[in-house]
């Protein structure tokens, strides 16, 4: 039996992935600790992530949508905003959902444990104050490491927190600033490049491969650049930047692009060119825990190359999102209670962009699934020809599905519009169950609905659509 302070499961981190570890421990029955550095529980996903940038984006929606009032028949006057209030809904917004962690882990008996957990010998996680001093050693069985991960920056910028930022100072800026450079349009740069451009200001996204957002399918990434440049925002692809300095008049951005080299000027400049994982200052070498490019390596079970040390999330690599983060929790966690279980299915994890329209995929993409030698059948279903898109005032964009030509089989899905980050759970799902376009199309779907045009879709690439 475990003595008082010797653990099943000692977790470290508290964030998506560290904290439902702890709590599916607990489910489990086993003893379970979880040591975070923070004030507050959450990660990053919660505190200054995921969580307060919806917040943040429904409410650029929101402004967007009483612009068009008339549209609707409504008569407004000039629809203004309080930046202050804008900012403070979305950090109420977070601090809810914190305290909502705080719940969970009393209500499963977790032990927080406050301070930096690092590794020693046992395994034994030690841990430290703010002043680097050992405060607490807990025994574990098994340790499960979820530190997450921090912004990158590009060789020779430093990051300052004021006019050279990241996600994290973008969400609180005290002021709306006039001009922004985003450098990287991954999902962050998307999001906050609709976000500020919502609200007015002036916004330039840079990325260096061909098209924004790189892992979405091409078609799809094509209709988002098109319209988020009728919305305002400047876009540059394939650029390649080299510096970024203070100017006599804010910031300066020095990149080659198509029009050969720029000097792009900007109040401000976001750094949104990826994430790297949290593994320093874990005693990771010193327990023999592999790390490869920056994170942590592990096998389908999630166990490192140390024995009793799994890891999970963010700080084992891509892709580095909350909900693969809280997948792989649960199966670490399954694993180390012996359950026989499959490792995390991989195939289907959706990807998802809060801006409007909305961008989520799973799955392969169109050019990924005829890389990979498959024969495809591609089916289309545009939100223009959706009841409930028009009636909605919502008809951009659409549904783009890919399947096996031979058997039928989905093989992922592409989907750009309103509400596509919750229409693409349905097609995690077919996915998941090997579902051909039959099964999606001989399941009835409500109409008036946008899901209608995931069964039209599948239809569509085989000759079946109806509405079309
Ligand atoms: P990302 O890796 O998704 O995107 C970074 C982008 O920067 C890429 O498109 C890359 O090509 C580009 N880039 C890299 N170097 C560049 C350079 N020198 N010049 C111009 N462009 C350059 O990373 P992110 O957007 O910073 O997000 C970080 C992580 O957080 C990702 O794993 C992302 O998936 C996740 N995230 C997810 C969501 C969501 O699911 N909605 C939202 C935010 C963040």
């Amino acid at each position: 039996m475990a003595g008082p302070e010797t653990y099943e499961v000692v977790v470290i981190g508290g964030g998506p992935g560290g904290y439902t570890a702890a709590i599916r421990a607990a489910q489990l029955g086993l003893r379970a600790a979880l040591v975070e550095k923070e004030e507050k529980l959450g990660g990053i996903c919660l505190n200054w992530g995921c969580i307060p940038t919806k917040a943040l984006l429904k409410q650029a929606e929101l402004y967007r949508l009483f612009q068009r009032a008339g549209e609707f028949g409504f008569t407004v006057g000039q629809v203004g905003f309080d930046w202050k209030k804008v900012i403070q809904r979305s950090r109420q917004v977070s601090e809810r959902l914190s305290k909502g962690v705080d719940y969970l882990m009393k209500k499963n008996k977790v032990e927080v444990v406050r301070g930096r957990g690092c590794l020693a010998p046992g395994p034994k996680v030690e841990v430290r104050d703010t002043k680097g001093t050992v405060v607490n050693t807990l025994t574990a069985r098994h340790v499960i490491v979820a530190t997450g991960s921090r912004p990158q920056t590009l060789p020779g910028v430093q990051l300052d927190g004021n006019q050279i930022i990241t996600s994290r100072e973008a969400m609180v800026l005290d002021q709306l600033p006039k001009s922004l450079a985003i450098i990287g349009a991954g999902a962050i740069g998307v999001e906050f490049a609709y976000f500020f451009n919502a609200f007015g200001t002036q916004v330039t996204l840079l990325e260096a491969l061909p098209q924004i957002l790189p892992r979405e399918d091409e078609e799809v990434a094509g209709i988002l650049t098109k319209s988020l440049a009728k919305q305002g925002v400047q876009i540059a692809t394939g650029v390649q930047v080299s510096s970024v300095k203070a100017g006599a008049k804010g910031m300066e951005v020095l990149y080659r692009g198509k029009e050969g080299e720029v000097v792009l000027k900007a109040e401000k400049v976001l750094m949104a060119v990826g994430v790297v994982g949290n593994i320093e200052d874990l005693g990771l070498e010193a327990l023999g825990v592999k790390t490869v490019k920056g994170a942590v390596a592990v096998n389908e079970r999630l166990e490192t190359s140390a024995k009793g040390i799994s890891a999970i999330g963010d700080v084992v690599g891509a892709p580095q999102l909350a909900h693969v983060a809280a997948a792989e929790a649960v199966a670490a966690v399954e694993f180390i209670a012996g359950h026989q279980r499959a490792p995390i299915d991989r195939s289907s994890i959706p990807f998802c962009t809060y801006c409007q329209p909305q961008v989520a995929s799973m799955g392969l993409s169109e050019a990924q699934a005829k890389k990979a030698g498959h024969q495809v059948k591609v089916g289309r279903f545009p939100f223009s020809a959706s009841g409930k898109a028009l009636a909605s005032g919502e008809s951009e964009g659409l549904v783009k599905l890919v399947f096996d030509a031979k058997f039928g089989e989905l093989l992922g899905a592409s989907i750009i519009g309103a509400e596509a980050t919750e229409l693409i759970a349905e097609l995690g799902l077919a996915k998941h169950l090997e579902a051909t376009y039959e099964e999606l199309i001989h399941t009835i779907h409500a109409h008036p609905t946008l899901s209608e045009g995931v069964m039209e879709a599948a239809g569509e690439a085989f000759g079946l659509a109806l509405n079309l």
